[in-house]
């Protein structure tokens, strides 16, 4: 589903001026408005112009057998293009009379993305009829210091298979999308994976709760939190996720870092579900003692896939270090699988300690299990346990107390984030298996590398005493029976 956003960035990349008005009697009643910077100084020159093409547009609109009506007017400056909806919506298009690089069939690309925002707009019940739609993402960057996006690798792999390029191709594409609209940095969701990862085996060292389910999928932490909330919650890892920890890393070390006021930064990701829309929204993840989210608006694969015919050239990154790694193709890998690692991760380390041999099993299907030995005895039991069906297997076994792994890794999606509902979609079943499994191969084929983890941590630290603080999170028990809360 294409977003409001992306047509208004459609509009800006393309530096022209778009209109929707509403053919109320008499009225025009502006609904949308975009223009270019450029053309802002004339902002007035195009608003009159937009009237006498709406003049113009009232005459033709009847006779007209399609919606899109062409090219309706011009003078010296500016020549205007119309398109009318079934239900009488107009949208004009004016761009600079010089202006020769659009073609009809990419005008009209255009109205069609513009009117697929105005219908997801209207069908949103909260929407105020005469309110201008406004985009959130481009809002957000207007007149920032510093923007940044997190680009996860489930995405960046969705995205190389249905385009037919590798993964280090996809990189550069997006980010150069990205770039190209004006944002600082272009980051891999993965850098904030390693931070995850350090954290959740000092996690499991000291915490004695077993078994300990870490789940960075805000579907299992929504479920567990309405409605196994007594019997889950307190068995929860308290590890943010790596969305959670790059909006961090933006908003409190890199503003520190860099000296940035925090109404001066904005911080976007994308993402193979829609859930992490409704994980960026808990207050916990607003910076400590303000009304600042850490991570302003989130994408998903599908939404940002529509958007990237626009890339014409690859944009080059200035930026050093990790800072500059996804632009220039380089995506970090994890062994484990598509859904960050944790478990495979666990056992990685636990085995570089006390030494041992890891025993894998499948035990059904989207369940499995690592045992390690350490002379002939079982130390460590680590499983994956995927989409609800295999979920709701495991609650019942915690309630008889038969749930006898250390460490579970919980995620929602049946095959995990690969296959998250933001992901690009094929139609058919076989269709579906064949696509996911060329996005885990393509998941398993990355192997970047970044040695600026540490140095990262060490300026962290310096900049802010208690940034191990934002490796955290907490989770509560939310009560759902209404008779439960009430007093009698
Ligand atoms: S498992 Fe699915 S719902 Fe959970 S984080 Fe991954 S993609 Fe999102």
């Amino acid at each position: 589903m294409l977003t409001i956003r992306q047509v208004q960035s459609s509009v800006y990349g393309r530096k022209i001026y778009c209109y929707a008005g509403t053919a109320l009697g008499y009225f025009n009643v502006r609904l949308f408005n975009a223009i270019s910077e450029k053309q802002k100084v004339n902002s007035y020159d195009v608003d009159l112009f937009i009237y006498c093409t709406l003049d113009i547009m009232d005459e033709k609109s009847p006779k007209a057998n399609e919606m899109y009506l062409g090219h309706l007017y011009n003078d010296q400056k500016y020549k205007s293009f119309g398109f009318i909806s079934n239900t009488g919506i107009r949208m004009v298009l004016v761009l600079e009379a010089g202006c020769l690089s659009l073609k009809d069939q990419e005008i009209r690309g255009i109205f069609k993305k513009f009117h697929t925002q105005y219908c997801n707009a209207i069908s949103n019940p909260f929407y105020k009829f005469g309110e201008e739609i406004q985009s959130k993402f481009l809002n957000g960057i207007k007149d920032k210091q510093l923007s940044v996006v997190t680009v996860s690798p489930q995405s960046v792999c969705s995205i190389s298979v249905k385009r037919g390029i590798r993964p280090f191709e996809a990189a550069q594409l997006i980010s150069s999308y990205f770039l190209s609209k004006g944002i600082s940095y272009v980051l891999d969701s993965s850098f904030g994976r390693l931070f995850c990862l350090e954290a959740a085996f000092e996690e499991f060292q000291s915490n004695a709760t077993r078994p300990l389910l870490v789940s960075a999928c805000p579907g299992f932490i929504c479920y567990a939190e309405k409605t196994h909330g007594k019997l889950l919650v307190p068995l929860l890892s308290r590890i943010r996720s790596p969305q959670a920890i790059q909006g961090a890393i933006v908003k409190d070390y890199l503003a520190r870092k860099l000296d940035i006021p925090l109404s001066s930064i904005y911080h976007a990701s994308v993402m193979p579900c829609f859930d992490k829309k409704l994980e960026s929204s808990r207050s916990d993840f607003l910076v400590p003692g303000s009304e600042v989210r850490e991570t302003d608006c989130v994408l998903s694969t599908v939404e940002l896939d529509s958007v990237l015919n626009e890339v014409t050239q690859i944009v080059p990154s200035e930026a050093d270090g990790w800072l500059g790694d996804f632009a220039r193709g380089v995506l970090l890998g994890n062994p484990g699988g598509s859904s960050g690692g944790f478990a495979e991760d666990l056992v990685r380390r636990f085995i570089a300690i006390h030494g041992g041999e890891p025993v894998r099993k499948q035990i059904a299907k989207n369940i499995d299990v690592t045992e390690v030995f350490v002379d002939g005895t079982m130390r460590l039991s680590v499983a994956r346990v995927y989409g609800f069906r295999n979920i709701q297997n495991m609650v019942r076994k915690l309630k008889i107390g038969k749930c006898n792994y250390d460490y579970v890794e919980v995620m929602a999606c049946p095959s995990g984030c690969g296959n998250g509902g933001g992901q690009l979609r094929a139609d058919t079943t076989d269709e579906r298996n064949e696509l996911l499994n060329k996005v885990e191969n393509a998941y398993e084929s990355l192997n970047g590398t970044t040695d600026s983890l540490s140095t990262v941590m060490t300026e962290w630290s310096l900049l802010n005493p208690d940034w191990k603080n934002f490796l955290y999170t907490q989770y509560r028990i939310v009560e759902t029976n209404i008779s439960q809360t009430l007093q009698w």
